[in-house]
């Protein structure tokens, strides 16, 4: 019999019933060590108290108004966001996945309205951009659509760090390229400065539109707000969701004037998009998250959790081949099954995620103290140990 939630996601045998900072606690009263924060969603650590306040607050007063009418909190992040990015605009939704729908249809708008329409979306293998049957499209990922189709037409997945295959595929056809900067789901892969810049260039030569999909590797996450500044580039259109609600369903694209100019009213839409509870928690986490000393603590404890991770492996040849990843998104490769490891990490009392390409994947709130990022470690070493003993 189909159990009564649709069985779509294996699940841990694991009920939790409160957060505090890095930390969760089971029904039974066990504490977990929380280094996936929700798969980089729980930015701020779990019932952070700001955000908890700003919540609260918020609800006493307006929960939703429809679009139809201003949104004084949703005005104030978008605000916010075009004051600290690259952007002009923002479009606010309540998901990573709908923000691809967006900057997919804006992408195609923009060359209708030149009228010279381009269609083909250039993507990378191992990408992830959600599970609508666009953005399981763009990701062209045979596990993730067989069965779906037909799919949306138009997306050509390219081989993951062949920029010889990407160059012969950007021709006047193209009308955007869209690819995550680091790879979350892919297994943690960043794609190197000098191709993010060479995708930027190939762009700026053919007119196609640069999509950046950060909704795992923005908001802090890497050590930069966005992390396409690493590579000193920015792209036409971004996608972010995940962090910047801090745990509040919230997701915003962002674009140039000149990107966005065929989004004009009755275009697009969303009804809970840009609420005032999620404008409002999104705007304190962006506050927060923006300020250059924490950005600039994220990056400290991302050296304090990579130095402690490459001991790990040295000490655990045979069980970690090697540490990846930027900032506090990093990977475990590992040489052993990664659902074994995860497994094994549960038991130690610490919550890890697995990713593509059989890495663990480490995804801590940016405000993780130093203190839970050794014993996380320690309770990594103590897995490794427990699965090599088996
Ligand atoms: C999680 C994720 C998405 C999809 O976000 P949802 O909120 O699950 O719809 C899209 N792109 C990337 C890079 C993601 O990590």
């Amino acid at each position: 019999m189909i159990t009564t939630v649709l069985p779509t996601y294996s699940r841990a045998p694991l009920s939790f019933v409160k957060g505090e900072g890095s930390w969760l606690v089971e029904a039974d009263g066990r504490r977990f060590l929380d280094m996936g924060a929700g798969i980089a969603v729980n930015a701020l650590g779990h019932a952070n108290p700001a955000l908890v306040q700003t919540l609260t607050d918020q609800a006493q007063n307006l929960w939703h108004v429809s679009n139809l009418y201003q949104i004084p909190q949703q005005q104030a992040l978008a605000d916010a966001l075009v004051d600290k990015t690259f952007a002009d605009t923002v479009f606010f939704t309540n998901s990573g996945t709908e923000t691809a729908e967006l900057a997919i249809k804006m992408a195609r708008k923009y060359w209708y309205d030149k009228g010279t329409p381009r269609e083909t979306i250039l993507t990378f293998e191992g990408a992830f951009h959600g599970r609508s049957t666009a953005a399981i499209a763009a990701a062209g990922s045979e596990k993730m659509i067989k069965g779906f189709g037909p799919l949306m037409p138009g997306f050509k997945t390219l081989p993951w760090g062949n920029m010889a295959a990407f160059e012969a595929a950007m021709d006047d056809t193209v009308c955007a390229v869209m690819v995550e900067p680091v790879q979350g789901e892919g297994g943690i892969r960043p794609m190197p400065e000098e191709d993010l810049r060479a995708i930027r260039a190939a762009c700026d030569r053919t007119g196609a539109l640069l999509i950046l999909d950060e909704v795992q590797c923005g908001m802090g996450r890497t050590g930069k707000l966005f992390a396409h500044e690493w590579a000193g580039i920015a792209p036409d259109i971004m996608m972010v969701a995940k962090g910047i609600g801090g745990g509040f369903p919230l997701g915003a694209v962002l674009a140039t004037e000149n990107a966005a100019s065929g989004m004009v009213a009755g275009t697009h839409g969303s009804t809970y998009g840009g609420n005032p509870l999620g404008c409002a928690v999104g705007l304190k986490v962006t506050e927060i998250v923006s300020d250059p000393d924490f950005l600039a603590d994220v990056s400290r404890k991302a050296g304090l959790l990579r130095q402690k991770l490459e001991g790990l492996v040295a000490a655990h040849p045979d069980t970690f081949d090697s540490v990846r990843g930027m900032g506090l998104m990093l990977g475990l490769k590992c040489k052993r099954p990664n659902t074994d490891l995860t497994a094994a990490a549960r038991d130690a009392g610490l919550l890890v995620v697995p990713a593509a390409d059989n890495v663990l994947r480490l995804l801590p709130a940016l405000n993780i103290p130093d203190a839970d990022i050794g014993e996380a470690v320690q309770r990594l070493d103590a897995a490794a140990t427990a699965v090599e003993g088996k």
